[in-house]
C-alpha cells in the first residue's frame, strides 16, 4: 500500500498501468486523480503526475499538520517520476519542470483549496523558462500568475491587492487588455508583488521549490478542514473524515502564444441534453481564464458560433487538428465511462492535452434524454437508463417552469417549499383568492401562515407565499399534495391588514398587484414572468414506460378532489392510495352544515345536519369514481378533530346561530366544550366514528351510493373504505360492522352488489405492534407514516420547525423524517406491523400513503418490505414510478 500513486507517462513502472485497484480508486486517490489515472491508462495523452492519498491527509489533520518520513519519501519518488517523463528537473534553473498542485476529494467539492498554477518558478529557473521556451513573456506571465496564485491559496493573502496592482501597471501603461503585457511589464509586476508579500507576511516569497510544494501539499490537506469546506459537507452529507487527495501533476502551457489554448468541454449540452460538442475555449490563455471572465471565452464549434452570431474563430475553425483529436478524445471518453463527460484540456503549441473528466452535471431535462439516447445508441441498457436519471429531479419537469430566458425583478427569496412556478394577482385571505378566481382571475395567496381554513383558497390560488413556516409547514404540505407552487418561510414579508398591502424587502405590494414565485427556487418576483408547460411525452414517456415495466410495486395518488385525480391519473397513477375526506368539508357551502352538525347538542341534530351532507358527499364520490375508473380508491372516513371545523368570530357564529336558529351563546358555550389540549391525540380518527357513528354512516352511505351510480354506467371502482387512528381490534371490529351493514343496506336498496374492502390505516405504534390481532379485521392496511412519525418520535410535525433543522445539523436525524422515513425507528414499526399482519392473513394489502409515499429512500423501503403499493401526491407519482422500478433493480 503507498501513499502516492502515479499516473501518465506510459512507462512500466507506472501506477496508472499497473493492476493496483487504488490507483483508480476515488476514495484513496479523489475524483479527479481516479480519472486522470484512468485516462492515462486508456492511452490518453495526460501529463505525468502523481496523486498523495486521502489517507496521508486524515494522517496530516489527526497529527496536526506532521507529514511521516514514507509520504516524504514517496512524493520525491513522484517528482523524479515526473522528471523522467518530462526529462526536465524540479527547480533546474536551465530548463525548470513546473507542476501544478490540485486537490480533489472523492466528490468535487467547493471549498476546497484552489490549484495552484507553474509551481517551481523562482527568480532563477524564470529566466531558465524563458530561454527553453525561447519566450520571455510567457515565462514571466507564468510567474506572476504563479506568485499571485500561491500568495492568495497558500499563504492566504488577498487577491484583491494583487489584482490591483495589475490594474495600475495596464493604466500606467495605457492598455486595457492584459494579452498586451509584454515580458518587461510583467517582469516589472512580478517584481511588485513580491514586494506585497514581504510587507504583508514580514518575509519574503518562497524561492525554494521544494518549500513552495510541501506548502501547496499542506495547504491542501488543511483546507479540507476549513470554515467552508465544513459547511459545505454538513449542507451535502459529505462525512468529514474522507479528506482530500493531493495531485501533483506537469504543467503544460495554453498561454505559449497563438498556437496554445485552454478550455473546458461537455461531451454533451448539458441543458438539452442533444448530443452535441458544448464548450469554451480561450487562446493564449492558463486555467481558470476561461471561466473567470476576464475574457469572453470563444466558441468550441462553428455550429455553435453562428449559432450565437460571435466572430472570434471557434476551436474547429482555429485549430483544427488539435479539435479533431479532441472529438475522437470525446467519444473515447463516453464509450469507456459510458456517460457524459465535463472535460478540461490545454493545448500547448499545437499539441493537446487532456487535464480533467468527470460524468457532467446536467438539468433534470438533459438527464432524461442523455438516458433515453444513450440507451438507443446501445452506450447502456434500459436498466441503466433508468438508474441513471434521479426520482427527484423529475419534480423539476412536472410543474411549469419559469422561462430562462425572461427577465427577472426579485423581491426576496424564501424556502423552496412546493415546485413549480406562478404568477397571479396578491390576495390576503382564503375567500378573496376564492371569489377572484371564480371570476376567472390568476391569484397568488399570501399569508402571514395557512391552517386547514385556508384551503379552499389555495386551491383557488396559483400559488401560495407564507411569511413563516419551514418545509414541512401546512402550507408546504398542502401546496405540493395540491401542485400549487410555493414559497414558505420568506420572512422579510410582512402583511398590514388594515391597508392590505404586503411589506416584501422593504418594497410594498398591494393586493391586486401581480407578483410571480418560482416554488423550485424560493424566488419571489415582482410582476408576471413568463413559464413553460410541463413536458410528459417525449423522453419522458419513454424513460417512464421502461420504469413501469420493470416496477414491481403499484403506483397510487393521494387524491382528494376529481380534479386531483384526473392529474393523478395523467402522471400514471394506478389508483388513489388516500382520499382525504375533510377537505370536502371546508368547501364554503358545505362548512356550514358541517358546523350545524358538530355543534348540535343530540345525535338527532346531527343526523339532520348529516342529511344535507350526505348528497354533497355523494357527488364528490361519484366524481372521483369516474375519473378512477375500475381503479380502487381508498377513501379514508373523517379524521381530523371536530373543533377544525368550528365557526372563526363573531360573523360566522351570527351567520350559524342564523341557520340553526340557535342562540350565539349557546353555539360558543358548545364550541368551547369542543377545546382539546392536544388535539392531534385526542378526539379525532376512528374515535369520532366510535362517538358518533352517524358521521361514517353517512360518509359509507354516500361512497357506496356512489359505487353503486357509477357501476350503472361504468366500471365499477373498488373502493377500500379506511378507518383511521386504529390502535385496537375491536375499535376496528365496530367500524367494519357499521360499514358492511350500510353497504348491505345500500346494495340492497340499489339492487346491485360490488367489491369493497374495509381496512385501517397503521398510524400508532400500538396498531402496529397489534397488527396481527387487528388483521383480523382489515382485509388492507396502510401505513400513514406521517402521524405515525409524528407518534413515534413523539414530535409534533406542525411544531418541529423550531428544533428539526437544529436536530438534522447535528446529526440527531440524517434527514427530515417527515420527509424521508426515519427507517431505523419508524422502519421497524412498518416491518413489524406488516410481518404480523401477514402472519394473521397472508393476502393482506399493504401499501403507504404518508408523504414517504414520494420519497424515493422511503420508496426503497417500501419495497424491501414488499409491500403492495406506495401512494404519493399526483405531482409525485412519475417520481413514485421511478424510485419503485429503482428500488426493484436494486
Ligand atoms: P478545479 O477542481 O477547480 O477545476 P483543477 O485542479 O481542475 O481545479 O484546476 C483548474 C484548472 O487549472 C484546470 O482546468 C486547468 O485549466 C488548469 N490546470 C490544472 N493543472 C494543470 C496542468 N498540469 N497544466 C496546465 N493547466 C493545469
Ligand atoms: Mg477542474
Ligand atoms: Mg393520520
Amino acid at each position: 500500500m503507498s501513499n502516492v500513486y502515479t499516473f501518465g507517462g506510459a512507462l512500466p513502472q507506472d501506477n496508472a498501468r499497473s493492476d493496483d485497484p487504488r490507483t483508480r480508486d476515488k476514495t484513496i486517490v479523489g475524483g479527479k486523480g481516479a480519472n486522470l489515472a484512468e485516462m492515462a491508462g486508456i492511452g490518453l495523452p495526460v501529463p505525468p503526475g502523481f496523486s498523495i492519498t486521502t489517507e496521508v491527509c486524515t494522517a496530516f489533520n489527526a497529527s496536526g499538520g506532521q507529514f511521516d518520513d514514507a509520504p516524504r519519501a514517496e512524493v520525491a519518488a513522484g517528482i523524479a517520476h515526473i522528471e523522467t517523463v518530462t526529462g526536465k528537473a524540479f527547480g533546474d534553473p536551465a530548463d525548470p519542470l513546473l507542476v501544478s498542485v490540485r486537490s480533489g476529494a472523492r466528490v468535487s467539492m467547493p471549498g476546497m483549496m484552489d490549484t495552484v498554477l507553474n509551481l517551481g518558478l523562482n527568480d532563477a529557473t524564470v529566466e531558465g523558462l524563458a530561454a527553453a521556451s525561447g519566450d520571455a513573456r510567457f515565462a514571466w506571465d507564468s510567474y506572476r500568475r504563479f506568485v499571485q496564485m500561491y500568495a492568495d491559496v497558500v499563504l492566504g493573502l488577498d487577491h484583491y491587492r494583487f489584482e490591483d496592482a495589475l490594474e495600475i501597471a495596464k493604466e500606467d501603461n495605457g492598455f486595457f487588455t492584459d494579452t498586451e503585457m509584454q515580458a518587461e511589464h510583467w517582469q516589472a509586476l512580478v517584481a511588485e508583488y513580491k514586494g506585497i508579500v514581504a510587507e504583508e507576511l514580514g518575509r519574503d516569497f518562497p524561492q525554494d521549490v521544494h518549500e513552495q510544494l510541501w506548502g501547496a501539499i499542506a495547504a491542501v490537506f488543511e483546507s479540507w478542514d476549513s470554515e467552508r469546506a465544513k459547511v459545505y459537507r454538513r449542507l451535502n452529507a459529505i462525512p468529514h473524515d474522507w479528506g482530500t487527495a493531493v495531485n501533483v501533476q506537469a504543467m503544460v502551457f495554453g498561454n505559449m502564444g497563438d498556437t496554445s489554448a485552454t478550455g473546458v468541454a461537455f461531451t454533451r449540452d448539458p441543458a438539452t441534453g442533444e448530443k452535441a460538442w458544448y464548450g469554451e475555449w480561450l487562446v493564449n490563455a492558463q486555467g481558470e481564464d476561461v471561466v473567470a471572465g476576464i475574457r469572453t471565452p470563444q466558441y468550441l464549434t462553428r455550429a455553435a458560433r453562428e449559432r450565437a452570431g460571435a466572430k472570434p474563430l471557434s476551436m474547429e475553425e482555429a485549430m483544427p487538428e488539435a479539435f479533431a483529436e479532441l472529438g475522437q478524445v470525446f467519444d473515447l471518453l463516453e464509450r469507456h465511462y459510458r456517460d457524459m463527460q465535463d472535460i478540461e484540456f490545454t493545448v500547448e503549441r499545437g499539441k493537446l492535452w487532456m487535464l480533467q473528466t468527470r460524468s457532467g452535471k446536467r438539468t433534470a431535462k438533459a438527464a432524461l434524454k442523455m438516458a433515453v439516447d444513450m440507451a438507443g445508441e446501445g452506450l447502456i441498457d434500459r436498466t441503466e437508463a433508468i438508474r441513471r436519471v434521479d426520482p427527484m429531479a423529475l419534480d423539476q419537469l412536472l410543474h411549469p417552469t419559469l422561462d430562462p430566458s425572461a427577465v427577472r425583478d426579485v423581491l426576496t427569496r424564501g424556502l423552496p417549499a412546493s415546485p413549480g412556478a406562478a404568477s397571479g394577482a396578491v390576495v390576503f385571505d382564503a375567500d378573496a383568492a376564492e371569489r377572484r378566481a371564480a371570476l376567472g382571475e390568476a391569484v397568488i395567496l399570501v399569508r402571514v401562515e395557512t391552517s386547514p381554513e385556508d384551503i379552499h383558497g389555495m386551491h383557488a390560488a396559483k400559488g401560495i407565499l407564507t411569511a413563516r413556516g419551514g418545509m414541512t409547514s401546512h402550507a408546504a404540505v398542502v401546496a405540493r399534495g395540491m401542485g400549487r407552487p410555493c414559497v414558505s418561510g420568506a420572512s422579510s414579508l410582512s402583511i398590514d391588514m388594515t391597508r392590505r398591502v404586503a411589506k416584501i424587502a422593504g418594497r410594498e405590494v398591494a393586493e391586486g398587484e401581480v407578483i410571480t414565485l418560482d416554488g423550485s427556487t424560493g424566488e419571489v418576483m415582482a410582476g408576471a414572468v413568463a413559464t413553460i408547460e410541463p413536458e410528459l411525452v417525449g423522453d419522458f414517456g419513454v424513460l417512464m414506460a421502461w420504469a413501469d415495466e420493470v416496477r414491481r410495486m403499484r403506483v397510487r395518488a393521494n387524491a382528494d378532489t376529481p380534479a386531483d385525480c384526473k392529474i393523478a391519473r395523467q402522471f400514471g397513477a394506478e389508483g388513489v392510495g388516500l382520499c382525504r375526506t375533510e377537505h370536502m368539508f371546508f368547501d364554503a357551502n358545505r362548512i356550514r352544515s358541517v358546523r350545524e352538525m358538530i355543534l348540535a347538542d343530540d345525535e338527532k341534530g346531527r343526523r339532520t345536519a348529516l342529511a344535507k351532507l350526505l348528497p354533497e358527499q355523494r357527488t364528490d364520490f361519484i366524481g372521483i369514481f369516474r375519473e378512477m375508473a375500475g381503479l380502487p380508491v381508498t377513501i379514508r372516513l373523517l379524521d381530523p378533530p371536530l373543533h377544525e371545523f368550528l365557526p372563526q368570530g363573531d360573523a360566522e357564529f351570527a351567520e350559524l346561530a342564523e341557520v340553526t336558529g340557535l342562540g350565539v351563546d349557546h353555539l360558543k358555550r358548545r364550541a368551547a366544550e369542543l377545546h382539546e389540549f392536544n388535539p392531534m391525540l385526542g378526539h379525532r380518527g376512528c374515535r369520532l366514528g366510535i362517538t358518533y357513528p352517524e358521521i361514517y354512516e353517512m360518509q359509507a352511505r354516500a361512497i357506496f351510493e356512489a359505487a353503486c351510480e357509477v357501476a350503472e354506467t361504468g366500471d365499477a371502482p373498488v373502493p377500500e373504505v379506511m378507518i383511521p387512528l386504529v390502535g385496537t381490534k375491536r375499535e376496528l371490529e365496530l367500524m367494519r360492522a357499521l360499514v358492511n351493514r350500510v353497504a348491505t343496506e345500500v346494495f340492497s336498496e340499489k339492487g346491485r352488489t360490488l367489491e369493497y374492502l374495509v381496512g385501517t390505516m397503521i398510524e400508532l405504534p400500538r396498531a402496529a405492534l397489534m397488527a396481527g390481532e387487528i388483521a383480523e379485521e382489515a382485509t388492507f392496511f396502510s401505513f400513514g407514516t406521517n402521524d405515525l412519525t409524528q407518534t413515534t418520535l413523539g414530535v409534533s410535525r406542525d411544531d418541529a420547525g423550531r428544533f428539526l433543522g437544529t436536530y438534522v445539523e447535528q446529526g440527531i436525524y440524517a434527514r427530515d423524517p417527515f420527509v424521508s422515513l426515519d427507517i431505523d425507528g419508524v422502519g421497524q414499526l412498518v416491518a413489524l406491523a406488516a410481518e404480523r399482519g401477514r402472519a394473521t392473513r397472508p393476502e393482506i394489502k399493504l401499501g403507504i400513503c404518508g408523504e414517504h409515499g414520494g420519497d424515493p429512500a422511503s420508496i426503497a423501503f417500501c419495497e424491501a418490505q414488499k409491500l403492495d403499493y406506495v401512494s404519493a401526491s399526483p405531482y409525485r407519482v412519475p417520481i413514485a414510478r421511478l424510485a419503485a422500478a429503482q428500488a426493484s433493480l436494486s
